[in-house]
């Protein structure tokens, strides 16, 4: 019996997933939200889970020390790997990825500042409009750059929109759509192919809106 791991995005992602998980009979025999474990047994033995930071997930996936991963598109986007599919669209963690400034201020004339934790798809999302633009890269707290004036523009994801309109910004244009996807290491799918076809259908059977190639 091969052992498959499968690494989880921690947060909001993690949510969402555990009852696609379910669904393959796969559930953590402790609690991974509050556990300070790193590697989970679950409910199947041939089955254990790793918790990750989302960017990290790629990450293991691409080197084979995850079979399979679940991803927000946003970290594949800004960091596209080789080594993986990407077979499922799991449809979870629904979100947009949006530019976003101080609310009824104009954009500024020529080269603006924009700053951001996807420099990589921010620098391609204004090459694409011919905006000029200095990347400033962050890791978190966003909105408080064009607040402090350290930025002019922040690209970030935005679900609800309530924490930009908390800190008296606007959304200004949809980059893209983001959802949570299945992603597969490439040899694992040939040296552990019935496995892990197995665990792939089996979510993809019980997505609400299977979309499945
Ligand atoms: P909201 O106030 O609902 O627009 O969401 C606020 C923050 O939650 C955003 O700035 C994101 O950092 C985070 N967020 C919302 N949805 C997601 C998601 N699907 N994946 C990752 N982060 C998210």
């Amino acid at each position: 019996m091969s052992q498959i791991t499968i690494a989880l995005t921690k947060g909001r992602i993690l949510k969402e997933t555990l009852p696609l998980l379910a669904a393959v009979g796969v559930e953590p025999l402790d609690d991974l939200f509050t556990s300070r474990q790193l590697i989970f047994p679950t409910s199947r033995d041939d089955v254990r889970l790793l918790v990750l930071r989302g960017v990290d997930v790629p990450t293991y996936v691409q080197f084979g020390a995850a079979d399979i991963g679940v991803s927000g598109r946003d970290m594949l986007l800004e960091d596209p790997a080789d080594g993986f599919y990407e077979p499922l669209d799991l449809g979870i963690a629904r979100c947009r990825l949006m530019t976003a400034g101080i609310k009824g201020a104009a954009r500024p004339a020529g080269r603006i500042k924009v700053a951001t934790k996807y420099v990589n798809i921010a620098r391609d999302y204004y090459a694409q409009r011919g905006q000029q633009v200095d990347l400033i890269k962050l890791y978190g707290a966003m909105e408080l750059a064009p607040i402090m004036a350290l930025a002019d523009e922040i690209v970030d994801i935005v679900d609800t929109g309530n924490t930009l309109r908390a800190n008296g910004l606007e959304a200004r244009e949809q980059i893209t759509e983001i959802s949570s996807r299945l992603i597969v290491n490439k040899a694992s799918l040939k040296t552990k192919h019935a496995a892990v076809q197995a665990l792939i259908d089996g979510i993809a059977a019980a997505l609400p809106n299977a979309t499945e190639g």
